[in-house]
């Protein structure tokens, strides 16, 4: 589709006209610092064709939109023995709840929210001698780019303020499903947040998701079955207590994170990056779902 650069630009004009963008996520200190007029979108289609506009090569926290990789890693080295430890049910929750860990006895409801998240570290923790390095290889090859790099200032900031965090690792722990000790895997979950990448990085590291598996050079990094999963967990869970409204206005599977980034795909055909930090109530990027309920409805392409 040789007019998605055309619907990019036309988006872009739209919405750089808003007065409210939403709010930057200021309970990680750190993150508070960025400058909320950033917006930038970088699309690539199945063809390897890509289109861009705004902020796209400017490097931001992805934050929660690791939990994909990380998740992707995990899965591919231990198959389906991940499904005893996490779920794969929306919580309809907030990322950071806790209540349902409880009821639910340290199983958390997804691999998305932060719990889920954290089971995923302690099992990549448990596989390697340094999961920190070893995760961030794995992102370095899928991407084919060396650059990329965690932000030691974010991770700093945010080990100073991840009380609620530290509270889930905890509760893991109690219920047995943590196999490390707390702060090696929260050092490991808060570098993995802090991952800095551009909406192109971005795009081209979830190529693998719309290429059944393989990234950019045809190098395989999960099966077929393996994909299917993690596209349905990131439509079911990837906004969390916004999943549904996601869905509904967008209709494409994606991964959203507190940095104000988003990253969505429709298999087959693209994968796309947003960049604007303000978020909405939900924790969000506000600009973000916009730029793509805009672009899936003006293409008329999505998963429904
Ligand atoms: N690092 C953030 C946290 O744990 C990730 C949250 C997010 O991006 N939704 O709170």
């Amino acid at each position: 589709m040789s007019n998605f650069q055309n619907i990019l630009d036309e988006i872009s004009g739209n919405l750089n006209t808003l007065k409210d963008r939403g709010t930057v996520a200021s309970y990680i200190p750190e993150l508070g610092k960025i400058d909320a007029s950033k917006f930038g979108i970088h699309l690539i289609d199945i063809h390897k064709n890509h289109y861009t506009t705004g902020d796209s090569d400017e490097l931001f926290s992805i934050q929660s939109i690791s939990k994909v990789l990380t998740l992707s890693q995990a899965f591919s080295l231990i198959g389906d023995r991940l499904w005893e430890r996490v779920d794969v049910e929306p919580s309809g929750d907030p990322f950071n709840h806790l209540s349902l860990l409880e009821m639910e006895n340290g199983i958390p409801r997804n691999p998305l929210i932060n719990a889920g998240a954290i089971v995923v570290c302690d099992v990549l923790v448990s596989q390697f001698k340094n999961a920190k390095e070893e995760f961030l290889s794995y992102v370095q090859e899928i991407a084919n780019d060396p650059t990329i790099s965690y932000d030691e200032k974010v991770a700093a900031s945010e080990q100073q303020t991840g009380f609620r965090n530290y509270a889930a690792a905890n509760l893991l722990k109690s219920y047995g499903n943590l196999e490390n000790n707390v702060e090696e895997v929260l050092d490991f979950y808060f570098h993995q947040c802090s991952l800095q990448l551009s909406c192109k990085q971005l795009a081209s590291l979830f190529y693998m998701f719309i290429n059944r598996g393989q990234c950019q050079r045809n190098n395989t990094f999960l099966n077929i079955g393996q994909v299917k999963r993690i596209n349905a967990l990131m439509l079911s869970c990837g906004f969390y207590d916004e999943a549904g409204e996601f869905a509904f206005k967008v209709g494409l599977p994606g991964k959203s994170g507190v940095g104000g980034g988003i990253v969505a795909v429709l298999p087959n055909q693209f994968c796309v990056a947003t960049w604007s930090p303000g978020l909405n109530v939900k924790g969000n990027s506000k600009l973000g779902m916009l730029a793509l309920e805009q672009l899936t409805t003006r293409t008329d392409l999505s998963i429904f």
